[in-house]
């Protein structure tokens, strides 16, 4: 197992969202290093669920980081003026809330957040229930 304390962030290809999401993790959560899973809009290709094998990727690559390198806690990232996830911010955060009960049926047993990136790159936790 690799030293230090990792997390895992499934975040948009964005280059505005990635320090930003990396910055909140570290600093919120205790955590040394955020293994990043990128995708174009990764919140509405988790809502939506029509893509399997990108689905599937994104699941090889959050395995990896929880089996080689123990990470303790997943995020899952939408963020304003999105390119692969256009929309409105309810509709992204619903996006957020739907791609998060998906995760949670894929790993019950972990601790899964959902983060929103504002149009100050500015980032807060959604809950499930909000
Ligand atoms: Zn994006």
């Amino acid at each position: 197992m690799a030293e230090g304390k990792f997390g895992t962030a499934i975040n948009c290809m964005d280059g505005r969202v990635q320090l930003p999401v990396i910055n909140f993790l570290k600093s919120n959560y205790a955590l040394d290093y955020i293994d990043v899973i990128t995708e174009a809009g990764p919140n509405g290709l988790l809502a939506r669920g029509d893509d399997t094998n990108k689905m599937a990727s994104i699941r090889d690559r959050i395995d990896i980081s929880l089996n080689a390198h123990g990470s303790r806690l997943i995020a899952l990232v939408g963020h304003y003026d999105c390119a692969g996830n256009p929309g409105s911010k309810e509709k992204q955060i619903e996006d957020i809330i739907t791609a998060l009960k998906k995760l949670m049926e894929w790993y019950p047993e972990r601790n899964i957040i959902g983060l929103w990136v504002d149009e100050n790159w500015q980032v807060s936790k959604i809950s499930v229930d909000s």
